[in-house]
């Protein structure tokens, strides 16, 4: 017995249209990501802020923790001989 086809099934790209993206593996998983000029680690840059002063990226983690400059603006702001106060925490938590 003959098997029917059900017409053309083939999905063919409309004209014009790019190739389907070729999706590599153990590249970068995220489109948008960048690294981090504070810290140094990838992260998705639609997570993170600019830094304050020339804009580059910084990610979330960071700014978690209270950067808000890069390292490079973060060294150029912070004046180097002033370490006898601890950073301060920017985000208070309420305690519970
Ligand atoms: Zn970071
Ligand atoms: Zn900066």
């Amino acid at each position: 017995m003959i098997q029917e086809p059900h017409g053309h099934e083939e999905l063919t790209p409309p004209p014009g249209a790019p190739p389907a993206p070729a999706r590599r593996g153990g590249e970068l998983r995220e489109r948008d990501a960048m690294v981090c000029r504070s810290c140094g680690n990838e992260e998705r840059a639609s997570e993170g802020y600019p830094c304050a002063s020339c804009g580059t990226f910084v990610c979330l983690m960071c700014v978690f923790k209270g950067v808000v400059y890069c390292a490079t603006c973060a060294e150029a702001t912070a004046p180097p001989e002033s370490t006898s106060r601890p950073p301060t925490p920017r985000l208070d938590w309420p305690e519970h």
